[in-house]
């Protein structure tokens, strides 16, 4: 009897274990469109898009290879539009009653995958370049868990950026020659733009047609689809960005929208690059003396440290890990993340560009729209829904504990050992939206202060038993109980009258 093989949205890999598992000439490779995963949050258009037409070309690239696929359309007719009702409905089409699947990336579907009525067979996915026992067996027995001492052994087991048994030029992190602002008349590279072919413009009348209400804009749509779109966006990202990537990693400008980010996070995450590959190309570029050491090693920690580290995290905890709230958050979402309607400049900026793009860059994340909501006190379930509908780069395993872990301290420090707060003057320093900014980010309290000031104490003093011994923060405790008691007290003031609005659904 054949087997089912089944490949999800974010699984286009060709070497992918279950693939690897299957025959050709005997199982049947399934794929489905279906309403149940484009919709348990309110994804942005374009990524919906991305996914569905990715695996459109994804399965006619595996019938070229000469496997038999079962494909469900968004719109066919017989569609059941979840993952379990497609499986059961194609074994029985096709006399299977075993199914091999690759584990997804979040703990829901391997959890539906558990309880299939059916025999289903889950294979590492082995995608990653540090399998879940070998983050497990690091993880094993350590007090605190950091990313730093993760990626240095990360560079060992692979010999990436190694100088014998030491790191290439003496160091494991150049940080310290990163973090530069930017200024407007920098040359500034564009991530590569595919006109979309055939197959897209069909996805795109199909999400227009069946998403009429999801977030964000379905057009212009411009990413790649297929595996020789990423792999030229790669290219691209190799000869005009890499170099300057470490210099310009933190800035923000207002206009610009990528800097010199690799925008390739979209491609990577549904498995048309490779992580290790790209690794080793962007050493090749250091070793042949096309981009600094700096910029290289720095690429090289997100994807080889950070993006490997923050999957161990969550599947080491479990199936809980998006539940945390260590810190007691419970404000509701404001509604100026789904429409940028905000007088705050960098968040207007950072909410625009992700309802036009389903993109915004590193620094934009953690520090504009996840510094918001970490010291507004926002809820964390909701701020975790909200980035995993609006990137397009956005899956459970990569996105939660970024979210709730990097940004929001709700897992109590197992992502990171201080939460990022910052006010309003780490925003000014590197970008340039305070400029034309309605509020004024030197004023710290009272009419017109960037609400980041006050609201950035009073998280510190609603959490200041937790905090205060913490090394790393006891200097800005110093320097609140330095200030001025009626200082303190205005400071209070606009903190508390910024949350009321906030309550009120207020403008802000
Ligand atoms: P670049 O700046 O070019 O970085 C290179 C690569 O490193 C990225 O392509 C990405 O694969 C990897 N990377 C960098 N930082 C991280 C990180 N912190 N965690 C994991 N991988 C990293 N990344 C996602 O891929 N999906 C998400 O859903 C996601 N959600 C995030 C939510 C928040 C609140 C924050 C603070 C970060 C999130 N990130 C997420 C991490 C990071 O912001 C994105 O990977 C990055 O912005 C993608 O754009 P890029 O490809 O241009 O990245």
């Amino acid at each position: 009897d054949p087997r089912l093989i089944l490949v999800l949205g974010d699984q286009l890999s060709l070497g992918l274990s279950a693939l690897r598992e299957g025959v050709k000439s005997r199982d049947i490779v399934v794929m489905a469109e279906v309403r149940e995963e484009g919709t348990y949050v309110a994804h942005h258009a374009k990524k919906i898009a991305l996914i569905l037409s990715a695996m459109r070309h994804f399965a006619k690239e595996l019938r070229a290879d000469g496997w038999t696929v079962a494909y469900t359309a968004l719109d066919d007719a017989e569609n059941t539009h979840s993952i379990g009702g497609e499986v059961l409905r194609r074994a029985e089409e096709h006399g299977a009653d075993e199914v091999i699947a690759t584990v997804p990336g979040e703990w829901r579907l391997r959890q539906k995958l558990d309880h299939l009525p059916i025999k289903t067979t889950q294979l590492p996915d082995d995608r990653f370049i540090a399998s879940e026992g070998e983050f497990a067996n690091w993880a094993e027995g350590r007090k605190s868990l950091r990313m730093e001492y993760f990626y240095r052994e990360m560079r060992r087991m692979t010999g990436i950026l190694m100088d014998g048994k030491d790191p290439e030029g003496g160091k494991w992190n150049y940080d310290s020659e990163n973090r530069k602002p930017a200024s407007g008349d920098l040359f500034m590279p564009e991530p590569l733009r595919v006109t979309p072919d055939g197959v897209t413009e069909d996805v795109l009348a199909l999400v227009a047609a069946e998403y009429p209400d999801t977030f964000g804009q379905l057009e212009p749509f411009w990413f790649g689809t297929r595996r020789a779109d990423a792999e030229k966006a790669a290219d691209h990202f190799f000869k005009e960005a890499l170099p300057g990537f470490g210099d310009y990693q933190d800035a923000m400008l207002e206009g610009e929208r990528f800097l010199y980010h690799s925008v390739l996070s979209i491609y990577l995450n549904i498995g048309l690059l490779d992580p290790l590959d790209l690794c080793q190309r962007a050493e090749a570029e250091y070793r042949a003396g096309r981009a600094p050491l700096n910029a290289v090693e720095g690429y090289i920690r997100q994807i080889l440290g950070w993006r490997e580290f923050i999957r161990g995290i969550y599947f080491l905890d479990g199936p809980d890990y998006t539940k945390h709230n260590k810190l007691r958050a419970q404000r509701k979402l404001p509604d100026f993340y789904w429409t940028g309607e905000t007088d705050m400049a960098c968040i207007r900026a950072a909410v625009t560009q992700t309802i036009e793009e389903a993109y915004a860059h590193h620094i934009q994340r953690l520090m504009v729209t996840g510094n918001f909501a970490l010291i507004a006190g926002i809820n964390p379930a909701e701020v975790h829904e909200w980035y995993l509908a609006v990137y397009a780069d956005a899956f459970e395993w990569v996105e939660a504990p970024n979210t709730i872990g990097m940004v929001l301290h709700a897992d109590g420090g197992m992502v990171g050992s201080k939460p990022y707060a910052a006010s309003g003057a780490y925003i000014d320093r590197m970008s340039d939206h305070c400029a034309a900014c309605h509020y004024n980010v030197k004023v710290k309290h009272g009419e017109g202060a960037c609400p980041f000031n006050p609201l950035y104490w009073d998280f510190l003093l609603r959490n200041r038993e937790r905090f205060e011994g913490n090394p790393r923060m006891a200097q800005m405790y110093r320097t609140w109980d330095r200030m001025k008691p009626e200082n303190q007290r205005a400071s209070q003031d606009s903190a508390a009258a910024i949350l009321k609005d906030l309550s009120n659904g207020k403008r802000i």
